[in-house]
């Protein structure tokens, strides 16, 4: 790949680095005392736990684990779990802020959190995995509850591990679905949770074509990462007249100009285990997925996906960010330049926490809604908070990432300024 001489030469934000940084160019345009700024950077509490686990093949496996709770003026913590090889304390830390900001925007009653497990959950079995969950919420269980910190699904995390978690916490401290969110609906879950972020997605996609002349039906995405937001990204956008014209997963990256059926793909990836060779495909490395022609870019995997390293390629007219951090800050300027529009992670992929704050009502309300009443709150919701990052963005001349935190900054301010030292 071009650029790959180039990586050599410098150094990728953390997580926790990408945060603080944004605020910091945020919490500039905000009218914020000295010592609020320096809270509102800093995690209310850590915790780090080592798991030890029972392998299939009867070894002992000692699993690290975390829990960071960001901030709670506005309410419990929440926030998702993630299993994966790359989770330290400090890639959690960052993740957890980004909760505080994404659920202040929307205007949540929550605060952030988030937590992982280094682990390589791909290739653990389902009892290994459960064993797992069950040792890690053992673990955490005294830190979270309802009222406290509600967990939910992240990456490598689905409604089953949600399950286990309700669970083991309700063997250990009582009967109580609103532990955690994202569980099946069978257990407690919200219909519509399951599909929340990608609908979510393609409805801020939507808003943003509406207001920018394109035609939903005229227009062609290219979508990174085929997991659950990636999948359900595809499908709400194809609903909507849109033509995915590129999908990639970490083995490869196919390209359809004509558009594909994301049902058939889906299927495809399902039965071989990769998006690679779907018929009536062309099939690139998966890095090349940056370089398609396309009028939305939605990278839908991890962190720091756009980089120097892809920076020259893009093609797209915007960027939505339907994972967590997938832009590297140091390149956000150039691509500015470039006349390329970013929409940022903490408004575009909120609908999955959005459908876990109305999960977390029935659950406390002991009432279930509709999948009419979810989707039609979630769209409400989206549309609401689009727009006012849309008009702040115009009223004080920033982009829409430091819009959309300079509206989560002041409503975070403000319940920490008005509930004092809590
Ligand atoms: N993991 C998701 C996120 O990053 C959802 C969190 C939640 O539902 O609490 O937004």
């Amino acid at each position: 790949m071009a650029g790959e001489d180039n990586k050599k030469h410098y150094r990728l934000l953390s997580c926790n680095e990408a945060s603080k940084h944004h605020f910091e160019r945020a919490a500039n345009k905000v009218k914020i005392d000295r010592q609020h700024r320096s809270w509102l950077k800093i995690p209310f509490r850590e915790i780090a736990v080592h798991l030890p686990v029972v392998m299939d093949d009867g070894s002992l496996k000692i699993f690290e684990g975390y829990r960071v709770q960001h901030n709670n003026a506005r309410g419990p913590h929440k926030g998702g779990i993630r299993y994966h090889p790359e989770v330290s304390i400090d890639h959690v830390r960052g993740l957890a802020s980004w909760m505080t900001w994404k659920t202040a925007l929307l205007n949540l009653p929550l605060g952030g959190a988030k937590g992982g497990v280094k682990c390589d959950a791909k290739n653990m079995s389902e009892g290994e995995l459960e064993r797992l969950t069950r040792k890690y919420t053992q673990a955490i269980s005294v830190d979270i509850g309802p009222y406290q910190d509600v967990p939910a699904p992240d990456v490598n995390t689905d409604e089953k591990v949600m399950a286990w978690m309700m669970d083991e916490y309700s063997k250990l401290r009582g009967y109580n679905p609103a532990v955690v969110t994202g569980k099946p609906v069978d257990l407690g879950g919200s219909p519509g949770r399951k599909d929340a972020t990608g609908r979510g997605v393609a409805s801020i996609v939507e808003h943003w074509a509406n207001s920018n002349n394109y035609k939903m039906a005229e227009s062609t995405a290219a979508i990174q990462g085929f997991g659950n937001v990636g999948y359900y990204t595809a499908h709400h956008l194809n609903e909507m007249g849109c033509k995915i014209v590129a999908v990639s997963d970490t083995g490869a990256a196919v390209v359809n100009e004509d558009g594909f059926d994301v049902e058939k793909l889906f299927r495809h990836k399902q039965e071989t285990g990769s998006v690679a060779g779907c018929p009536g495909s062309t099939t690139l490395e998966s890095s090349e997925i940056f370089s398609v022609r396309c009028d939305f870019l939605i990278p839908a995997a991890l962190e720091n996906a756009i980089t120097k390293d892809n920076l020259a390629d893009i093609k797209a007219a915007v960027i939505f960010e339907a994972a967590n951090g997938p832009t590297c800050p140091l390149v956000e300027p150039e691509l500015a330049e470039k006349g390329i529009t970013i929409v940022p992670d903490i408004l575009t992929n909120s609908g999955g926490v959005v459908v876990s704050y109305f999960e977390w009502v029935q659950n406390l309300q002991q009432f279930s809604w509709t999948a009419e009443q979810v989707d039609l709150e979630l769209q409400r919701k989206m549309k609401n908070a689009y727009q006012r990052v849309v008009d702040k963005a115009s009223e004080k001349k920033v982009s829409l990432r430091i819009a959309a935190y300079m509206l989560a900054i002041e409503k975070v301010l403000s319940a920490a300024r008005t509930r004092g030292a809590y």
